[in-house]
């Protein structure tokens, strides 16, 4: 998709956290926990609605992948996966991805 920061940076990733043929882990650029991870798919998708009809494999291998990696990336004591969608989940980034917090106890409140 033309003019998409997170098409650019998932198919062309320095020092990614993870990657393989389908999704790349970085940093969040401004994170908000300890541990602020991104998990973007490489392929296209506005959102994690689109994502899950269209193509319900990619979801789940990213559900997979982020439960065979919790340990070694950090994770052990817990995490919150987050995906934010539309105006009101104030998804600023349209294309999916989702957030991956811990390294801390982190706050009771999500909204
Ligand atoms: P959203 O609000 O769409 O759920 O989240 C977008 C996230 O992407 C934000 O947490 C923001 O800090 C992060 N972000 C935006 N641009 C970049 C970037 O160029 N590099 C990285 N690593 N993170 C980014
Ligand atoms: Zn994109």
């Amino acid at each position: 998709m033309d003019n998409c920061i997170f098409c650019k940076i998932a198919n062309n990733v320095d020092n990614p956290v993870y990657e393989d043929d389908k999704i790349v882990i970085i940093k969040d650029i401004n994170p908000q926990a300890k541990i602020h991870y991104l998990v973007i798919p490489k392929k296209h998708f506005n959102d994690v609605n689109e994502l899950s009809v269209n193509d319900p494999d990619l979801l789940s291998h990213i559900f997979k992948k982020i439960s065979d990696l919790k340990n070694e990336i950090g994770f052990s004591d817990g995490f919150r996966i987050i995906t934010n969608i539309g105006k009101n989940g104030r998804q600023s980034v349209k294309h999916v991805h989702f957030h991956l917090l811990g390294g801390e106890e982190l706050l009771d409140k999500m909204g």
